[in-house]
């Protein structure tokens, strides 16, 4: 963390020929359970992970917004009153999505003073740990604090998925905001999607000896114009055609019904919702009572759901949850979006070394790329840094 603090630092004195005002950052995350549910008004039980951007601020004297970032050449720059989804583009519509997104959540961007931002992270991109809610995060709050907005966590997550809903142009729901937002040390964060409310729960992982390894294929996903927004679509009609707002409504002793009114795909699809619905529920019981030990076939019912019902999973992504699942994994899935990204196993500590050997060893054998897997932990979601 202290690394990436003093990379940060330079990185905006040596874009900008000044110092930052004060550093802000938000972690990325892991969807321990409850995947395509947040869309459909459904739970969700995601933690933030040690893994965080950072950007470093400073207010100007004009109206210009300038962002920077390390993981790009130049510098991008926008009249704050011109801001708009349209005239946004590439990664600068992250964080200049949020600013825009400010504005439609009452900051009144003809008054407020503009800013120079550089960003910097170590949450891996395009992996499915959310490096985009990370970056949101971190420029929401750096801007809630600077432009005195007082907006609270909540409403900065809805902030977050306007920029990624508008500016970028990804139908993404609210999970991986609230994750980066209201995240806490050795917890999970229990989301109702339709009201909002979130209660943390504790993970209980190390007195467990547990960890949960991230296992990531390498495989690149697209949410913006991969099937995330086609899946998206057939919840929407399996919704439409059950008569019902969301697919929340719909209950496990509703599908004998919804089979005879649905195409077997829909179906499917509305099938994996509405189970891992259900699943999220019976995690976060069994986690209050159990312990993290008991949650393991919750884990794995969800992966064969996202991979035969959603059918969103990828050779890569099975062979890992396989791999893990056979050299002693407590449970294994794929998490984020899909097609493609990363798998996370719940583990003994003791296995771990073990399990590293064990995945890397299975795709060399079946040609597939080296993964990286590392182990993450439960962190303490968006703050300022300094
Ligand atoms: P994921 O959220 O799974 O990492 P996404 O495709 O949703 O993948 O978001 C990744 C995109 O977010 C990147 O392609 C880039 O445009 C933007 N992004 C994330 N982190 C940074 C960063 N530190 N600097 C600049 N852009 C970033
Ligand atoms: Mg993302």
């Amino acid at each position: 963390m202290s690394d990436i603090r003093d990379e940060v630092r330079s990185g905006f004195t040596e874009t900008f020929g000044y110092e930052p005002a004060g550093l802000w950052s938000a972690p990325g995350r892991v969807n321990l359970i409850g995947e395509h549910t947040d869309y459909n008004g459904g739970f969700v039980l995601p933690f933030a992970i040690d893994r965080r951007t950072v950007v470093a601020l400073a207010l100007r004297d004009d109206c210009l917004a300038r962002v920077a970032s390390s993981f790009a050449d130049e510098v991008v720059e926008i009249d704050l009153t011109e801001l708009s989804p349209d005239r946004l583009h590439g990664w600068a519509a992250y964080p200049l999505g949020v600013a825009w997104a400010l504005g439609e959540h009452g900051a009144d961007l003809s008054a407020v003073p503009g800013f120079d931002a550089y960003i910097e992270s170590d949450v891996p991109v395009g992996s499915g740990l959310s490096s985009s809610a990370a970056i949101e995060s971190a420029v929401a709050i750096a801007l809630n604090d600077v432009w005195r907005l007082r907006l609270d966590r909540p409403e900065l997550a809805s902030v977050g998925q306007l920029a990624e809903n508008k500016a970028v142009g990804a139908p993404t729901g609210i999970m991986d905001q609230s994750a980066s937002l209201l995240g806490q040390k050795d917890s999970a964060v229990f989301l109702d999607c339709r009201s909002l409310e979130s209660q943390i729960v504790d993970l209980g992982l190390t007195a467990a000896g547990l960890v949960v390894l991230v296992m990531d294929t390498g495989v690149s996903h697209a949410h913006a114009t991969g099937g995330y927004a086609e899946r998206r679509a057939s919840c929407e009609l399996g919704a439409r055609m059950l008569g019902v707002e969301s697919l929340r409504e719909v209950s496990i002793d509703d599908l004998p019904r919804a089979r005879t009114i649905l195409d077997d795909v829909t179906f499917r699809r509305v099938r994996h919702v509405v189970t891992e619905d259900q699943r999220v529920l019976d995690t976060v019981r069994t986690l209050r009572e159990s312990g993290p030990a008991a949650i393991g076939e919750l884990l794995d019912a969800s992966h064969r759901s996202m991979r035969d019902d959603f059918e969103i999973s990828v050779p890569e992504l099975d062979l890992a949850v396989e791999t893990a699942q056979e050299n002693g994994a407590i449970g294994a899935r794929m998490t984020g979006g899909g097609f493609g990204g990363a798998a996370i196993a719940l583990i003994r500590k003791d296995d771990l070394s073990r399990i590293q050997v064990a995945i890397e060893g299975a795709f060399a054998e079946h040609g597939f790329g080296l993964p990286d897997t590392f182990v993450v932990v439960a962190a303490q979601g968006a703050s300022r840094e300094s």
